[in-house]
């Protein structure tokens, strides 16, 4: 069989966290009543004139310089100018060429297939406006709903020749380039909404061969699921159609989430169908090097920086630190509770743990649940202080989670604290030992697996409550003795 290798661009497009539009001051939400949320600039009436969005602007910025990019000290906006209904205008405002992007030339670290990592080369970071939606009606006609036309939307493009070569490094590209986005706070990385969208274009070529093979683009791909598995469908497809004497057509192609399997939407504009030109009503930017570097240094420290933190200063194994940084409020959480003074491990334990387990259950995200840093810190500080063993934090953790009072209150109010009074454990211990003779009998016999029998007894009778070092060790002074 001929080796195949794979090629993946990636195209990805984040509608940004502004509270107004890019052009207009009406808000940005998801949902609502179609065209409720308009103006005369975003449905692109005449004689209005747009105003841009300096924080759309600096969330570019932000992303550009969190990708390593160059940044266009001077940048303009293009008109991409096309017909459909969803786009009032006639036009899109985007931002067309090699270095007039607001950022260009950056990369992006992910693991790789064949263990480490590697660098994904960025070609663009440019900033652009979302068209409307088109919406079909239940009487079998269309409508467009404009709530969306006009939202800042950034767009995040791969280098050619690409970098990823897989489907899984697809996945991971997105993984990555979603948790920065987040952690940086310029899109909430709600792919289900459409959010984040992503377009990979796909190639396979003969091992060995100069050229690349002719790439199709997937488009309606809205889960991480989704790529990866429809990365994988085109590869398969490609292959099979030139192992066939086929030839691969450069096409667009949608997803079909049901079917797991791609179809034809179109075949393949070419840029220059867009006769892009420089928006006469938008003055260009011009930044000064001070401002950028006002902003690089207000950048928040990014997952990567995090995850080495994490393993190098605070002691916790990389699986860990996998599961606290893969979503910003989780990590949040956890450094607040650090913070006050809880045990990094014994924290990270609990977390993803028993309150990991419980939220799942649920389907709870972790600031909605009744248990706060502070909580974890107090169940912490009582199992590390030897005032309750690790069977009682469990029922504290779970009754605080259902009640939401802290474990150390719930404690004191039943009287639920460890027994550490070694004269108290001594009269259960003797207690027990005068009820079971035989088993005693037993033990001296050389059967020392009964011990364990008496363990069990004593803890009972304390209600769980003794300390169970101290268990062990008087109940063994007692056996011994002659
Ligand atoms: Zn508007």
């Amino acid at each position: 069989m001929p080796n195949y290798l794979t090629s993946v661009g990636m195209e990805v497009h984040a509608e940004l966290a502004t509270h107004s539009k890019m052009f207009c001051r009406c808000p940005v939400a998801f949902g609502g009543e179609p065209n409720t949320r308009v103006c005369p600039v975003c449905l692109g009436l005449p004689g209005t004139l747009p105003v841009p969005n300096r924080a759309a602007i600096e969330m570019v910025l932000k992303t550009a310089l969190a990708l390593n990019c160059k940044i266009a000290m001077h940048s303009i906006f293009h008109r991409k100018n096309y017909f459909y209904p969803d786009l009032p205008k006639g036009y899109q405002v985007s931002q067309y060429g090699d270095t007039n992007p607001l950022g260009y030339d950056g990369w992006l670290e992910i693991p790789s297939d064949t263990g480490g990592t590697k660098k994904v080369r960025i070609r663009r970071v440019h900033l652009e406006e979302d068209t409307g939606k088109l919406m079909h009606l239940p009487n079998g006609g269309s409508g467009v709903d404009y709530n969306r036309a006009g939202t800042p939307l950034m767009e995040i493009v791969t280098e050619f020749p690409p970098d990823i070569s897989s489907p899984t490094e697809s996945k991971e590209y997105l993984t990555q380039l979603r948790q920065i986005l987040v952690y940086l706070g310029v899109c909430d990385g709600k792919m289900e909404e459409g959010s984040l969208r992503c377009e990979p274009n796909i190639s396979v070529r003969l091992e060995g061969a100069e050229k690349f093979g002719t790439k199709t683009e997937l488009k309606n791909l809205n889960s991480f699921r989704s790529v990866q598995l429809g990365v994988a469908f085109e590869v398969r497809r490609q292959i099979a159609e030139i192992d066939t004497g086929g030839k691969v057509l450069q096409e667009t192609r949608g997803w079909n989430e049901q079917k797991e399997s791609s179809y034809v939407m179109r075949l393949k504009e070419e840029e220059n169908d867009y006769r892009y030109f420089p928006d006469p009503d938008l003055a260009p930017m011009v930044f000064e090097p001070d401002y950028i570097e006002s902003l690089r240094a207000s950048l928040p420290e990014l997952p990567t920086a995090k995850a080495k933190r994490y393993q190098e200063v605070l002691g916790l194994s990389e699986y860990d630190t996998g599961v606290l940084i893969a979503d910003k409020e989780t990590s949040e959480f956890f450094e607040e509770a650090v913070g006050l003074g809880g045990d990094p491990k014994l924290v990270c334990n609990w977390m993803t743990g028993d309150f990991a387990k419980l939220i799942n259950e649920d389907g709870l995200s972790i600031r909605r649940s009744k248990i706060t840093p502070t909580h974890i810190v107090d169940l912490v500080k009582l199992v590390d202080g030897g005032t309750i063993n690790g069977k009682m934090a469990k029922q504290l953790f779970a009754e605080s989670y259902r009640e939401g009072g802290l474990p150390s209150e719930i404690a004191k109010a039943k009287g639920a604290s460890q027994i550490t009074d070694s004269g108290e454990i001594l009269a259960i211990v003797q207690k027990v030992l005068g009820e079971n003779g035989e088993i005693i009998a037993k033990y001296k016999a050389g059967n020392v697996g009964v011990k364990g029998f008496l363990v069990g007894q004593i803890m009972k009778q304390s209600n769980g409550r003794a300390n169970p070092a101290m268990v062990q060790q008087l109940l063994s002074d007692e056996l011994e003795k002659p």
